[in-house]
């Protein structure tokens, strides 16, 4: 089996977690970010498009995708199946992007058992179940029982936590962003070891740039 090249960034967020808007604003801090756009069966929502927020596809083609070995990893979550393109990282670390990955626990956990795999893994919590559960009904993409399944599932997930190399709880968007950002500075720009203490002075810096 190939692996990527150079490091990835696998995240997993329990829905509601706020992780949309924690990507968006540090895509824009840093350009070089790239989201793994992931296969699914699972169905449009309404606004998403096809290439852009998933690859949607059906449950034949993505059994194919298995057996000719094309995904890094696979799972099925609330009834859909789910899977990291391995296509898709090559090229966008050919191009020089730093990949993030957005998967459940299930896939999360699989990565960690490849040992030759250069991945970190960050848990992005909700501040409480209660903040989590409000946060999807003002989403309003789900209906009652599958509200009731994802906050069920994150529940779940959250017991993983500490399996993860950074957790980041996401109370207030703008704290949340600035962890993640050290995070992906610290862990893939080679930062001497005298450096490491000016994390604030280097996000702070990024920012500025990006605001000009
Ligand atoms: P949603 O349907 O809300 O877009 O995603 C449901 C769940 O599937 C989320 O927890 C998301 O992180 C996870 N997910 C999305 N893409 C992948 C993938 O390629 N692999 C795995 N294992 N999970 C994924």
């Amino acid at each position: 089996m190939e692996f990527p090249k150079s490091k990835l960034i696998v995240i997993s967020a329990p829905s509601g977690s706020g992780k949309t808007s924690i990507f968006k604003k540090a895509k824009a801090v840093l350009p070089n970010l790239v989201f793994s756009i992931s296969y699914t069966t699972r169905q449009p929502r309404a606004g998403e498009i096809n290439g852009v927020d998933y690859f949607f596809t059906d449950e034949h083609q993505f059994r194919k995708m298995i057996d000719g070995d094309q995904l890094l990893e696979w799972a099925e979550v609330y009834g859909n199946f789910y899977g990291t393109s391995k296509e898709f990282i090559e090229r966008s670390q050919r191009e020089g992007k730093i990949v993030v990955l957005d998967i459940d626990v299930q896939g999360a956990m699989q990565l960690k058992q490849l040992p030759d795999l250069d991945a970190i893994f960050v848990f992005f919590m909700p501040p409480s179940l209660e903040e989590l559960s409000k946060r999807l009904v003002l989403r309003g993409t789900e209906d009652d029982a599958s509200l009731r399944k994802r906050i069920d599932n994150a529940e779940h997930e959250m017991s993983f936590k500490d399996e993860y190399d950074y957790q980041i709880v996401n109370d207030q968007l703008e704290d949340a962003v600035d962890a993640f950002l050290k995070v992906i500075i610290y862990e893939c720009h080679g930062l001497k070891s005298d450096e490491k203490n000016d994390m604030d002075d280097i996000v702070n810096s990024l920012k500025k740039a990006q605001i000009r």
